[in-house]
């Protein structure tokens, strides 16, 4: 195969995943070609209805009505830890039930400095089998999701509420929240990332201590102790319900224009 037919299968590739993704237009710089935007779907109606937002407009996107529920993130203090330092503490954690059926505890991974911070639920089948956060088929969406606002996953820092798999998958219970949270706790306090994105209804919900559906709290900024929280739709559920990412990339765009917009 020609390199120029190579290239061309990647492109190919990468805008069909952006299509996926629900995106509309995709910009490309004037130096790459006469245009400023190119169209990820061969529709001919050319709505560009999905252009980046400015940072502008998303500055004025901060939602301060969860400050009266907030409670742990609160009390994080000012802290000289190091992420090395809580994984030490956090040792070969027998501190509840879930200790005895693990396999491996899954702390988190990604950059110590991270601006971005992902916080999933729990470990899978996969995750505990490596004792690494997202590495399943829901962690190879989430890194498509982190590439498409142009981050790797190194960039960015990916843990769990609990650090070890509930046999089968099942929802985490408030003993074990409460024997893991700390360490979240301690891992964000030590990160101090600008931005957490909450994937999922138990991944938000358990941060922001509301039982408000995902779907309200999802797509909005919500301050949080000198960071923004962002709640999206978690990976594996864009997994079982395809339709549904158009709104997560709605969400990241905003995270990816905030960030830019420190910069
Ligand atoms: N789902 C999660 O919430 N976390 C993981 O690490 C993997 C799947």
């Amino acid at each position: 195969m020609s390199e120029r037919k190579v290239i061309a299968d990647q492109i190919a590739q990468h805008l069909k995943f952006y299509r996926d993704l629900g995106v509309r237009w995709i910009a490309v710089s004037r130096s790459a070609g006469s245009s400023t935007g190119a169209r990820a779907e061969g529709n001919s109606t050319g709505v560009s209805g999905n252009a980046p937002s400015t940072p502008h407009a998303v500055a004025s996107g901060v939602s301060r009505v969860f400050a009266s529920t907030r409670s742990m993130f609160d009390a994080v203090p000012q802290t000289d830890e190091t992420l090395e330092q809580v994984r030490e503490d956090l040792g070969d954690c027998r501190r509840c039930k879930l200790a005895p059926a693990r396999r491996n505890i899954v702390f988190g991974s990604g950059n110590p400095h991270a601006e971005l911070m992902f916080v999933g639920e729990a470990p899978g089948a996969d995750e505990d089998e490596q004792g690494l956060p997202f590495v399943g088929r829901a962690g190879q969406l989430l890194t498509r999701i982190i590439e498409a606002i142009e981050m790797r996953r190194e960039d960015v820092y990916i843990c769990n509420i609990l650090k070890c798999r509930p046999p089968g998958n099942r929802n985490p219970e408030p003993d074990e929240i409460a024997s893991c949270e700390p360490f979240l706790m301690r891992q964000i306090a030590t990160i101090r990332p600008k931005v957490i994105c909450a994937l999922g209804t138990f991944g938000a919900q358990t941060l922001l201590r509301t039982k408000e559906p995902i779907s309200r709290l999802r797509g909005q900024f919500i301050e949080y102790q000198g960071a923004r929280l962002m709640a999206t739709f978690h990976p594996a559920y864009l997994l079982r319900n395809p339709g549904e990412k158009r709104k997560v990339w709605e969400d990241v765009q905003k995270i990816r224009d905030y960030l830019r917009s420190l910069h």
